[in-house]
């Protein structure tokens, strides 16, 4: 065969086409199209085949870039599915939503001078065209098993796990409560990254595999962790962490000051078709305000571009550090930069000034001293520099943090980390509980979609082991 790979010395790197700014501010459509195939095979011949993948190395899921790359350069399409579905439950959203720039794609070694190979983007078409062409099939275990799994949350950990237990013939049942199933990949993520329709038709091939979901019901307030223990032979908590960091500041109590999440899940509920009371009734939804978003990860960019959106008269963000020490992408910093997006680095909110409802913000400038033990800037502000912005709409992205799961719960005993993160035996990855499992952002902090997969694909290993034995130790029925 022609070889037809290194091709990155005459091709430059490429992306589908991207939506211009202008057109993408009116409407919630994801920003980038589908690679054409010939582009696809175009830009997967870019790859060098370099012995050491270092992209391989610096995915959570260690994919097997290199070779789903030359198999769609040689435009084999089906087999590219197959390799990169062997070690990805969902190729296709983390091909649209992975931070690439500080994973597979940073450490692609043609990136020195020639810029990486789209590795996303090639991922995303891969499984899209599977998808189209009917490879993607529901799960037929080859054997059923009367064991089942419950499983507290319907986020991609919960999801990943959900899959790999299905496959082994396992019984599964998923707990959320939401109405709909996905976590923040629904509900947080918004469309313009992920359309909704790319996670429905997931979970619709988990259901039709016969995952059971149980939808509305919340594992604290409808059924305990006790009762669910009794009812599955293990249980695992995937349920993430949701308590929003606050501002303490005067007037942080003023009416149209909102949290990011609350933010989110209207605009995402809205798009959906849903009737939202707070949206309809305009106090969350950005039309006609002056918006500022406080923060500056990913959910602060998510915030601010939805607010361009939904056509706010003007989007300012207000980062206490200064671009190139702030924790969300680049990539999506240049994407709100585009939108219109106005950054107001290195400041942070004193004071919010209004009567009864948020008029504007007082901030001050911020000065990066030196590097704490962590390496990270240690910012101070700086006396005599306050300055004010109108705002009649703020939105607080400072992250979040995890609920009080022992009293949700309903289960004192259930371990957590001086972080309120659930504590987990690091080979087992159960708790101290026995049988039941944690994994996702609930055992390692608020992080990213990928790593949520790569800890449900984990703990599924773990749990198939844990019913394994236990199956093992069950008495023999008499004869
Ligand atoms: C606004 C925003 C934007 C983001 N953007 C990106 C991005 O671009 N790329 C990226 O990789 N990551 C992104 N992330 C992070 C990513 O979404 C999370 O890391 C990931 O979803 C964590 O997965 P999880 O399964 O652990 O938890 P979640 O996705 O949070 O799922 C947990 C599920 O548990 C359910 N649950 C919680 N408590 C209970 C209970 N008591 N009973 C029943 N169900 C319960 C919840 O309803 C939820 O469905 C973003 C996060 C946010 C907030
Ligand atoms: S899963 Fe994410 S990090 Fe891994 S190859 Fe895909 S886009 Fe890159």
């Amino acid at each position: 065969m022609v070889e037809r790979m290194l091709r990155f010395v005459s091709v430059e790197k490429g992306m589908p086409d991207k939506r211009d700014p202008t057109t993408r501010r009116g409407d919630f459509g994801e920003i980038y199209g589908e690679f054409a195939r010939d582009k696809a095979a175009e830009q997967a011949a870019r790859c060098s085949q370099c012995g050491i993948p270092f992209c391989q190395v610096h995915c959570p899921l260690q994919n097997n870039i290199p070779d789903w790359l030359k198999l769609t350069a040689e435009g084999r399409l089906e087999e590219a599915y197959e390799v990169s579905a062997a070690t990805n439950n969902f190729p296709e959203i983390c091909g649209r939503i992975c931070p690439q720039d500080r994973l597979c794609e940073g450490n692609c070694v043609i990136e020195k001078g020639f810029e990486s190979v789209s590795i996303g983007a090639v991922e995303k078409f891969i499984t899209d065209t599977a998808f189209e062409r009917g490879w993607v099939k529901p799960i037929v275990p080859r054997r059923e098993f009367g064991q089942s799994v419950g499983i507290v949350g319907g986020g991609p950990a919960g999801l990943a796990a959900a899959e790999q237990l299905r496959r082994c013939g396992y019984q599964i049942h998923v707990y959320d409560r939401h109405d709909r199933i996905g976590g923040l990949m629904i509900y947080g993520i918004p469309n313009f990254k992920l359309e909704k329709p790319v996670v429905e038709r997931r979970t619709r091939l988990l259901a039709q595999s016969g995952v059971v979901f149980h939808c509305n019901v919340e594992v604290g307030a409808n059924v305990t962790l006790a009762k669910l223990r009794q009812r599955h032979d293990a249980i695992l908590i995937a349920s993430g962490v949701y308590r929003a960091r606050h501002i303490l500041a005067p007037g942080a109590g003023l009416k149209g000051i909102h949290a990011a999440l609350d933010y989110l899940i209207a605009a995402n509920r809205v798009g959906l078709g849903d009737h939202v009371v707070a949206f309809a009734g305009g106090a969350l939804d950005a039309k006609g305000k002056q918006v500022a978003v406080i923060g500056g990860g990913d959910t602060a960019m998510d915030c601010v571009r939805t607010a361009v959106r939904q056509g706010a008269k003007s989007v300012r963000c207000l980062y206490r550090r200064d671009r190139a020490n702030m924790p969300g992408s680049q990539r999506e910093v240049h994407h709100a930069e585009e939108e219109g997006v106005e950054f107001v680095w290195l400041s942070t909110p004193e004071a919010f000034l209004g009567d009864d409802h948020v008029r504007a913000v007082r901030a001050r400038r911020i000065h990066l001293g030196v590097a704490d033990a962590a390496g990270r800037q240690i910012p101070t502000t700086i006396e005599g520099s306050s300055f004010t912005i109108d705002a009649d709409m703020v939105i607080k992205a400072l992250g979040f943090d995890p609920e009080d799961l022992p009293v949700l719960f309903g289960a004192p005993d259930l371990a957590v980390t001086r972080w309120g993160t659930l504590k987990i035996d690091q080979r087992s990855m159960m708790t101290n509980l026995d049988g039941v499992f944690a994994a996702g952002d609930i055992v390692r902090g608020a992080s990213l979609v990928v790593w949520a997969v790569r800890d449900g694909r984990d703990v599924a290993d773990r749990i198939r082991t844990y019913l394994q034995a236990k199956a093992d130790t069950r008495p023999l029925a008499a004869d």
